[in-house]
């Protein structure tokens, strides 16, 4: 039998249809990639999370553009920068109205859903829009008996929900999952809000790590010397600037301020530890619900989580330093159609690249306006000869919360040049004291804990002018706006 011409387009349109791959995307909530066994961890092992690196992609080197909450998922959400989707801090909620990869994908027939962590603003107006079905966790939300905000008119009903939030959060996308339409492809978010501050374990983890020494990062002890004044100015030092609700127990007052450190330092990270050991199962769940439908082979899976955090590292916790722990986003994915397992890339890949990667997915075109790459060459092993070997960074939220002053900067394979412009600009949930601007020069060859600013080192005097070239034409390129005393 023969077909007609158009009949044979409908014929391949229909197996497109039901063929698209499926994506799940995985993201939890300051989850920094030193602590996944696929990187290497010292601290824990991570066997569920390790599967999809196993039988897939490891990114070694993935950035955020600003490493925060709010604005990181702005950004992946719409594949642009904060200055253009305007969630340039947690004070500013997304404008609705924006596009978004879930919307696009919803459009062009996939089931879509996102459970967990939204974060982008609550009330009606900022309700997640371009899914079939959600239910988000209200703010923050809690690890423990959490309300969540279920899909519904104006705004969503609120409702709490019995349990620990990881365990609930699977279960409702494994729920949703099971409903689906299994002619159609789908696209769910699985937003996990830990390990996210306050580092709250359940039950059946809790005994983890108990009489076990957590070995410290390098550079614990940190000083803050040979840097700008912002590392010293930063209050999120471990145990000094931590309260009872982060260590779950009273603070001893007796204790030099290292001493503290120290002893703080195994006290959270263990908690830390305990509340990824929760992710790390219910993942577990989610990978193989997938292989016992079959639909492993045909699915596209991402972990990553919406920025780094410091795990005690320079002596912090927390993360809105460019600084490599905070900067550095753990990013593994699997798609056995295309990307060979155990494979890892070294090219440089951006949270604003991510919803370029599902629409092409999904055969969509990206849209002009999206600023990622699509790295879909990557997947295959493919580094375009045009890829980028430079990026730029930008951290608004001046001062809040932790007292981090406002920066941008670039980084390329080997340095880092960061400009501490620290003034509020009017963002919202910033704080209006400004200081005189100080740049910083990091040799991530010969320095990689960056300890050590060599910007004023006349050694390095040509290379400062070269990245403050590159750094204000790349601020150019993504129309950002370069701060009033960098202009020399
Ligand atoms: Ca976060």
């Amino acid at each position: 039998m023969t077909m007609t011409d158009s009949a044979s387009d409908a014929a391949h349109n229909d197996s497109m249809q039901n063929t698209r791959p499926n994506i799940l995307f995985i993201m939890v909530d300051d989850h920094a990639s030193h602590a996944m066994s696929c990187y290497g961890s010292r601290i824990n092992q991570t066997p569920n999370l390790d599967r999809i690196a196993n039988e897939g992609m490891r990114f070694d080197n993935c950035f955020c553009t600003n490493a925060i909450c709010t604005p990181s998922r702005a950004a992946i959400l719409t594949g642009t920068y904060n200055h253009v989707n305007e969630v340039t801090t947690l004070d500013t909620p997304m404008d609705n109205s924006l596009q978004t990869f879930p919307k696009l994908l919803q459009a062009s027939g996939y089931q879509t859903a996102v459970f967990g962590k939204w974060h982008l603003g609550t009330g009606p107006e900022h309700c997640p829009t371009g899914f079939d079905d959600w239910a988000v966790l209200p703010g923050q939300g809690l690890y423990h008996n959490p309300d969540f905000i279920f899909k519904g008119p104006d705004g969503g009903t609120r409702r709490t929900v019995k349990g620990y939030v990881t365990d609930l959060i699977t279960d409702m996308s494994l729920d949703w999952l099971e409903q689906r339409d299994e002619d159609r492809p789908f696209c769910l978010l699985y937003h996990h809000k830990a390990p996210h501050r306050s580092w709250e374990p359940d039950e059946k983890h809790a005994h983890l790590y108990l009489n076990e020494h957590i070995p410290e990062p390098e550079t614990l002890f940190d000083d803050y010397s040979n840097r700008a004044s912002a590392a010293e100015a930063a209050t999120m030092r471990v145990g000094v600037h931590m309260g009872t609700a982060d260590l779950k127990c009273e603070i001893s007052s007796s204790l030099s301020e290292q001493e503290l450190r120290r002893w703080a330092y195994q006290r959270y990270i263990k908690d830390y530890l305990r509340v990824i050991a929760s992710i790390d199962d219910n993942v577990g769940r989610v990978l193989d619900y997938l292989d016992e439908q079959g639909l492993t082979k045909n699915t596209l899976v991402i972990y990553t989580s919406d920025q780094g955090f410091f795990l005690g590292d320079h002596g912090w916790y927390d993360k809105r330093f460019m600084y490599e722990e905070s900067l550095r986003m753990p990013f593994i994915l699997r798609y056995p159609k295309e990307v060979e397992a155990g494979s890892a890339n070294e090219d440089m890949l951006l949270n604003v690249d991510f919803a370029p990667l599902f629409l092409d997915i999904a055969g969509l075109p990206i849209p002009e306006n999206f600023q990622g790459d699509n790295p879909r060459p990557l997947l295959r092993g493919e580094t375009p000869s045009d890829w980028r070997t430079a990026m730029y960074y930008r951290y608004w939220m001046h001062k809040a919360d932790h007292n981090v002053y406002a920066h941008y900067g670039i980084r390329t394979k080997r340095y880092k040049l960061i400009y501490y412009y620290a003034d509020t600009l009017a963002q919202m949930g910033a704080i209006d004291e400004t200081y005189e601007p100080e740049w910083e020069l990091f040799d991530l060859e010969q320095d990689p804990f960056e300890l050590n600013s060599v910007y004023d080192d006349s050694a390095y005097a040509e290379i400062v002018s070269e990245l403050k070239a590159e750094l204000h034409c790349l601020q150019a390129e993504v129309g950002d706006t370069r701060y009033e005393k960098d202009m020399d």
